[in-house]
């Protein structure tokens, strides 16, 4: 296998012309998609549009004459068709954080009512930190008890006693993916409510909630939806769950009419409830645009060839990997297909942050993620299968190559840490 061969496998790739879709840097391999996606070619004019024309013009009418108000409703449609759920089913608001706050505390009144006994959350400890943080403390506010295990494996003896599992379907450090359908149907034997955060899933792979027979989802915006820095975030309840219990952060956009402006709190029927202040017009118009470059894909094979490239993707970049640099770096992602996200992450036994830095000095754009605990430094890299290319994994693995074999990952100019890393 050599570039001329992966070359060829671009010009026969049915995705291959949704990158045109993308305003990416000239000569750069960016493979940071799962933490930032690149700018779409519509989000500009977008953006401009509605600064210009809707608000600028339009100014407090365009609330009602550019539809504003349905945003959160409109696009959360649209991310419905890439999570399988159904048309009213999604909303878009606030960050990941803050709707996880949300479902979690749904999901906590329902299990209070249906099963008072049951006093645990369980998740695992190698879950994005803000979600072991939110759950933390939602826990320590209603007499819960979080249990972060440290294996997949640990969870089913804690499922008797367990109110919630929460999880999220692909972690952010090996890019594991959970069988959302299998560990649902579990959860459901023992009695037990499922929260998924689909951060580093949706928009790379296909996911059903609705045949995985989940209960609460929440996501972000900014990751594979392509959505830009900040985007907001969107969440899901399972239809006969949405109207059992408010939500607690019970803003004027949930009511069930904002604009009688009762003194009372009337929740909307339905995931309408979930709403809280006012939405990010700007934001939610440039997620749209995001969106959008998913749901193009539905021309050339949907989510199921995206996800086709992004394990043809991914296990080319771990074979390379392997065969160039043999015993220099670990794999840690699964190399099962079916256990793996849409990402590579590597350790190697020191200076995995230099590496990165050094990396992307010369124009391969991948990330550095802190162990600990939890495992040792992860060099992370993502593939996006609307603009990542066959050629782009080879040239990466060829610039990494280049990196170890001069030594200059060693240089002092790659050893200092931006507040972001
Ligand atoms: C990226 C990510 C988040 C981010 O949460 P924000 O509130 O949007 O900053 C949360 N959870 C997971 C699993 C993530 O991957």
């Amino acid at each position: 296998m050599n570039r001329d061969d992966l070359a060829a496998l671009d010009s026969a790739d049915p995705l291959a012309l949704l990158r045109e879709l993308f305003t990416l840097p000239e000569g750069m391999v960016y493979l940071d998609g799962n933490s930032l996606g690149a700018l779409p070619r519509a989000t500009a004019q977008r953006l401009h549009d509605v600064v210009t024309r809707e608000w600028g013009e339009g100014l407090i009418g365009s609330w009602n004459t550019s539809d504003w108000i349905s945003l959160p409703r409109r696009v959360g449609d649209k991310i419905a068709r890439l999570v399988g759920a159904g048309p009213g089913e999604v909303v878009v608001a606030d960050s990941t954080s803050v709707n996880l706050y949300k479902v979690l505390a749904a999901a906590l009144s329902v299990a209070a009512e249906d099963a008072p006994d049951r006093r645990l959350v369980v998740s695992e400890r190698s879950n994005f930190p803000t979600d072991l943080y939110v759950a933390g403390r939602l826990c320590a506010e209603r007499g819960y008890e979080l249990v972060a295990v440290d294996a997949p494996a640990d969870i089913e003896a804690l499922l008797p006693g367990a109110a919630v599992l929460m999880l999220t379907q692909v972690g952010y450090r090996t890019g594991r993916l959970h069988d959302m359908t299998a560990v649902t149907r579990q959860a459901h034997d023992h009695g037990v409510l499922t929260v998924w955060d689909l951060c580093h899933s949706a928009g790379a792979l296909p996911v059903d909630l609705t045949a995985a027979g989940a209960d609460y989802a929440v996501g972000c915006g900014y990751k594979y939806l392509n959505g830009g820095p900040g985007s907001p975030a969107y969440l899901w309840v399972r239809p006969g769950l949405a109207d059992r219990f408010e939500q607690p952060i019970s803003g004027w956009m949930g009511h069930a009419a904002p604009f009688e402006m009762s003194p009372d709190y009337r929740p909307a029927e339905g995931i309408g409830r979930y709403l809280s202040g006012t939405p990010s017009v700007l934001g939610i118009a440039a997620l749209e645009c995001g969106v959008d470059t998913l749901l193009a894909a539905d021309e050339h094979g949907g989510l199921e060839a995206v996800r086709a490239k992004s394990l043809a993707l991914t296990r080319l970049l771990a074979d390379l990997v392997e065969q160039r640099l043999p015993g220099v770096f670990t794999v840690e992602s699964p190399r099962a297909d079916d256990e793996r996200g849409s990402q590579v992450s590597l350790s190697c036994p020191e200076g995995a942050f230099a590496v990165v830095q050094a990396l992307i000095a010369r124009g391969v754009i991948g990330d550095f993620r802190a162990g600990g605990e939890e495992g040792p430094d992860i060099l992370r890299f993502g593939v996006t299968p609307l603009y990542t290319r066959y050629v782009d994994v080879w040239d990466a693995v060829e610039q990494l190559s280049q990196v170890m074999e001069s030594g200059e990952w060693r240089e002092e100019r790659f050893a200092t840490r931006g507040a972001v890393t």
